[in-house]
């Protein structure tokens, strides 16, 4: 049996990736085509045209029966395919990787990552496969990725499968996103495989089939780093640069533009109570999308620290900890892109440390805008800060709602979220004296924070609810909070999505996508 990937060299690991793909007998190749098919993806796969060393290619591996769980047409549509055609028995084939559509290019790519702050040179697409790209309806280039779909040679001891409920998490959370406006990989689609998978214990497999504008991670860019490769890193740096960020100037323009995106993003995920549960630089996506849900969740009852995550002992990802993990992951982001930033190199760590700075700055000032938002104020006071802390801390002190609190005061209910409703009595007086010195009518405010305030998100124990179904082949709960979820903003007040869970029903710990 060969080594563990792990223990062997970088030169001779680039090695082996060819040979595994010569000698993976099982995985469909294109002439595996099913009959006449009729799924045409538009494929145009530009990361497979990078050098070799930037993975491993790589088929899926087939299942025994697939089965569909959903298939998203209006995404399908927006990739130029026909959603019919996905519901079909040979799009079903497809996405269960047991057939490859015409135009595929299969590879798991390379990358590594700090795993909760430990140094892993390699990670890379364990259990995932990227069929391609396609340039979508408005020009945008998207990867179109298998996660589930069996081995690759950087599984080290995983299966490379995925069972139903990290798919169906996936699905719906990635998918709230997007309907909130969050940049987020997408779901294409969801089928089980007809497989056991064994995890605590036997759980029916899936493979999800997800939609991002790359899979290019701050751990790509590691990878690369770590290896002294200098000549890869440009090539991959120019590549984001193309896919992410045109017209960015070299290295440092792409840093630039990086850290915008991160600051806007995880400022956006805190204006949503989100916590992602596992801010590993191989989880942190380079063109600012939330990416690999795994124990992630939304807050119920606000506390800054909560953490849901089992795998995170320490709380280095609670939600308050969010910023710093983003600021954090940069830092490494930079590091990696310094052999691009010239030959001074003391010249090139002061620029990119002062370029990582810049996060602060900007997160404080896309924090602010959001939460302003959040109390519908349409203009700046030096005091906002404390006004919006001082709701925080209200709501921190009786762990109400997240949700429900914000969008309370949209629909005149917060007070009913707070055991002490006199606390609440006290800061509403300052909100609206604050209101009013903009000469803003409370109605106004209030319609303004019902566009950016959901009043629907995945919480945790219907999402939960859902996963259990699903498991004993029930798919109407998923499918309800999956129409339920798609219209966040104006929600029917008589959606059970709206109601908090009963402290009995609250879940307190998720458990990784695996
Ligand atoms: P994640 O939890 O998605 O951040 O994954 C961390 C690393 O573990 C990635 O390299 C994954 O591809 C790999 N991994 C996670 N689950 C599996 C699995 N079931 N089989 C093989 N590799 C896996
Ligand atoms: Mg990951």
């Amino acid at each position: 049996m060969a080594p563990p990937l792990a223990a062997r060299t970088a030169k001779s690991l680039l090695k082996d990736f060819g040979k595994s793909f010569a000698q993976n007998s099982s995985s469909p190749r294109p002439s595996d085509y099913l009959g006449d098919i009729m799924l045409h993806i538009p494929f145009d796969n530009s990361y497979a045209r990078l050098p070799d060393r930037f993975y491993a290619r790589q088929g899926p591996t087939p299942v025994a029966t697939p089965g569909p769980i959903a298939v998203n047409a209006p995404l399908a549509a927006e990739l130029g395919i026909d959603p019919q055609a996905l519901t079909a028995p040979e799009g079903l084939a497809v996405l269960a990787g047991n057939a490859l559509p015409e135009g595929a290019d299969p590879i798991a790519q390379a990358y590594a990552g700090h795993q909760f702050g430990g140094w892993s040179p390699q990670l890379g697409d364990g259990r995932a496969i990227l069929l391609g790209e396609v340039v979508d309806r408005e020009g945008r280039r998207r990867d179109i990725q298998l996660k589930g779909s069996g081995p690759t040679p950087f599984s080290r001891r995983g299966d490379g499968r995925a069972w139903v409920g990290p798919v169906i998490r996936e699905y719906l959370v990635s998918e709230a996103m997007h309907a909130l406006g969050v940049p987020t990989t997408r779901a294409l689609a969801a089928v089980t495989t007809g497989e056991r998978i064994q995890r605590e214990r036997a759980f029916p497999g899936a493979v999800l089939t997800r939609v991002a504008s790359s899979h290019i991670r701050v751990g790509t860019f590691q990878y690369f780093a770590a290896r002294e490769d200098t000549e890869a890193l440009r090539l991959l740096a120019d590549h984001a640069i193309a896919r992410h960020y045109p017209g960015a100037e070299g290295a440092m323009g792409l840093l630039d533009r990086a850290v915008a995106a991160q600051a806007a993003l995880i400022a956006q995920w805190m204006s949503l109570g989100f916590i992602h549960g596992v801010m590993n630089t191989d989880n942190s996506h380079v063109g600012g999308e939330t990416i690999d849900y795994g124990p992630c969740a939304f807050m119920d009852g606000y506390h800054p620290d909560t953490v849901f995550s089992s795998i995170d002992q320490q709380g280095r990802y609670a939600y308050s900890n969010q910023p710093n993990a983003g600021l954090w992951n940069l830092a490494q982001f930079a590091s990696a892109l310094l052999p691009l930033m010239g030959a001074d190199t003391n010249a090139a760590i002061e620029a990119a440390t002062e370029a990582v700075y810049r996060f602060e700055p900007l997160y404080q000032t896309e924090w602010l805008s959001r939460f302003r938002a959040k109390l519908g104020l349409a203009t700046a006071e030096e005091d906002d800060p404390q006004l919006i802390d001082g709701f925080l801390t209200l709501m921190a002190g009786q762990e109400a709602d997240f949700t429900r609190s914000f969008r309370g005061l949209a629909e005149g209910t917060a007070r009913a979220e707070f055991a002490d409703p006199a606390a609440y009595d006290a800061w509403e007086a300052s909100w609206h004296d604050r209101l009013a010195r903009e000469g803003r009518p409370l109605a106004e405010a209030q319609a303004a924070i019902a566009r950016v305030s959901p009043a629907i998100i995945p919480r945790n124990h219907r999402v939960e609810e859902a996963i259990q179904a699903a498991v004993g082949g029930d798919l109407g709960p998923f499918e309800a909070l999956h129409v339920a979820l798609a219209q966040p903003f104006d929600a029917d007040p008589a959606s059970p999505c709206r109601a908090a869970p009963a402290p009995d029903q609250r879940v307190l710990r998720t458990f990784c996508g695996t």
